[in-house]
């Protein structure tokens, strides 16, 4: 099996015994955002990179916020902060963040992390000492079969903090790319 690390080809002799060289590069990862393809920010086509100019199968198309006119990215000028430092850009919202979590992690959210998109912006969440993992929009009515309080009472904070004040059994009314969604 080939083994790939950013752009540093591995070389193996294959069981053949031939040489072989690959030069496709891995997609970065994301700590707090695990999944991009699978949320569609990242999406799998050939473009030039307008950060990098380089060549890459792999673009993100997400929210990128900057004065500079550019409309998508690699997600390696993402994860390496070059996109952040060249157009002084961010990719997500960062506010009232938690005395507990480390400074370095807000600025990996807002700067080295993709954003996503949706109906009240990408504002990110946190616990009390650290940034949660995005996996996704909230199916309300899943979670209301779940019936995991926790959860329940996080998401309906969340939306009280957008003035929505619903009952619990109105989450069902919370789907992904909705309004509200969360
Ligand atoms: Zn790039």
């Amino acid at each position: 099996m080939l083994d790939f690390e950013g752009d540093e080809a591995t070389r193996q002799i294959n069981n053949t015994g031939i040489e072989m060289t690959a030069y496709e590069d891995r997609l970065p990862s994301f700590t707090y955002f695990w999944d991009p393809l699978g949320n569609g920010c990242i999406v799998h086509k050939e473009e030039i990179c307008p950060c990098c100019g380089r060549h890459r199968d792999h673009i993100y198309t997400g929210p990128i916020y900057t004065t500079v006119d550019v409309e998508m990215v690699c997600p390696w000028c993402i994860a390496d902060g070059t996109a952040a430092a060249n157009w002084s850009a961010s990719f997500n919202d960062v506010y009232d963040v938690p005395p507990g979590v480390p400074q370095h992690v807000a600025r990996e959210i807002e700067t080295r992390t993709p954003g996503y998109d949706s109906w009240q912006g990408n504002r990110w969440l946190f616990s009390q000492q650290d940034a949660l993992v995005f996996l996704g929009e909230v199916h309300g009515a899943k979670l209301l079969e779940e019936s995991k309080a926790g959860k329940i009472e996080a998401c309906l904070k969340a939306l009280r903090e957008w003035r929505i004040d619903w009952p619990a059994e109105d989450l069902k009314r919370v789907v992904p790319g909705g309004q509200a969604a969360i």
